[in-house]
């Protein structure tokens, strides 16, 4: 072995010596180069459920990453990616943290119930901040919010379409006024996943983005804490597809590159679409829908886009497009209510 080289590799010993120290979370400390699995039991003296997380503490220091899957549990493209991530994310080839919460909503996830939890009726993604003293859904949500986001430099939160919703993958991200920095590196996140389309949430006036008023959304909340974030919505139906696991599994890869918390060089992604403006189609009756269009079709202004029936076979109401784009989200199964959304569309930038 020539000097150089006996250099280079004390150098790369110490550096894994003293470039990283132990982790601590939930009360376990985690040395560097290890994974932990955590089981955490929330209970509001009524109600009992459990949050499942992988801790993934790197051998060097860097940035935390943490990660979201089920806050709603009948999106299970996330939570399968996620739990592919279990053996993809090598903490001994790791810079850094990475928190991944694996369902966020097991409630939801084991009673099979779309948007909400069955325990307590609450969509787990409109109840942050949370409650320390509230129903079980907003503890799930204020355990997240001081025990997870806080200790993140960078947060993602994964969904599909829901069980009804026929959905286009899509990445998206805060853009707010007064936070340029946040919300910039917020897009380069976003950019960073490898989806062709890109929605840029526009927060600057919305309620859940000021101070003293709830966060409601997951992402929003580490948004609002000066934590870049975005969102991943992959997959629809509730179905499981596998190109669309494997898409979320890519795409944490990715950023795990970009963030340079993981080895290789970053791949920036071409020819993105932006989306800033969506236009949501609402429905004026009760009844049956029937779609003619899927989810990433572009229509024209005009075009008609379904019709619902009512309990007769009898057509009540035609459905057009009111705007022309993209369909990032149609409504994929029959049943629909009056003032429910049919149909969101996305106008390319
Ligand atoms: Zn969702």
């Amino acid at each position: 072995m020539n000097k150089i080289l006996i250099l280079l590799l004390s150098c790369a010993f110490w550096s894994g010596l003293n470039g990283q120290t132990p982790f601590e979370f939930n009360g376990k400390t985690l040395l560097p180069g290890t994974k932990s699995h955590f089981t955490i039991n929330i209970s509001d003296g009524q109600n009992q459920t459990f949050v499942p997380i992988t801790v993934f503490h790197g051998k060097e220091n860097g940035a935390v990453l943490g990660i979201t899957a089920g806050v709603h549990g009948y999106e299970y493209a996330p939570i399968l990616a996620g739990q592919k991530l279990i053996k993809k994310i090598d903490p001994q080839a790791l810079t850094g943290t990475v928190i991944l919460i694996q369902t966020a909503n097991v409630g939801s996830f084991l009673g099979r119930s779309p948007y909400i939890n069955p325990l307590d009726k609450k969509n787990l993604n409109r109840s942050f901040p949370g409650n320390p003293n509230g129903t079980i859904t907003e503890r799930i949500a204020n355990f997240i919010s001081e025990k997870v986001i806080p200790r993140c430099n960078y947060f993602v939160d994964m969904h599909s379409g829901d069980a009804p919703e026929d959905l286009m993958p899509y990445v998206a991200y805060y853009q707010h006024d007064e936070k340029p920095g946040i919300s910039a590196k917020g897009r380069e996140i976003a950019m960073s996943l490898g989806f062709d389309h890109v929605i840029v949430l526009k927060t600057t006036e919305k309620d859940y983005m000021k101070e003293g008023l709830p966060s409601l959304y997951c992402s929003a909340q580490a948004f609002k804490r000066g934590i870049p974030a975005a969102d991943i919505e992959c997959g629809r139906l509730g179905r499981v597809e596998e190109r669309f696991v494997e898409k979320i599994v890519e795409g944490i890869e990715r950023l795990l590159n970009h963030l340079q918390m993981t080895q290789g060089t970053p791949i920036l992604s071409k020819g993105i679409a932006f989306i800033d403006e969506r236009f949501y189609i609402i429905s004026d009756h009760t009844g049956l829908f029937y779609p003619l269009k899927t989810s990433g079709t572009f229509v024209r202004k005009g075009m008609k886009i379904g019709y619902i029936t009512d309990f007769f076979n009898k057509t009540i109401e035609e459905v057009y497009a009111d705007s022309s784009g993209i369909i990032l989200y149609m409504l994929g199964t029959p049943p629909v209510n009056a003032g429910e959304t049919l149909a969101a569309i996305g106008v390319v930038e």
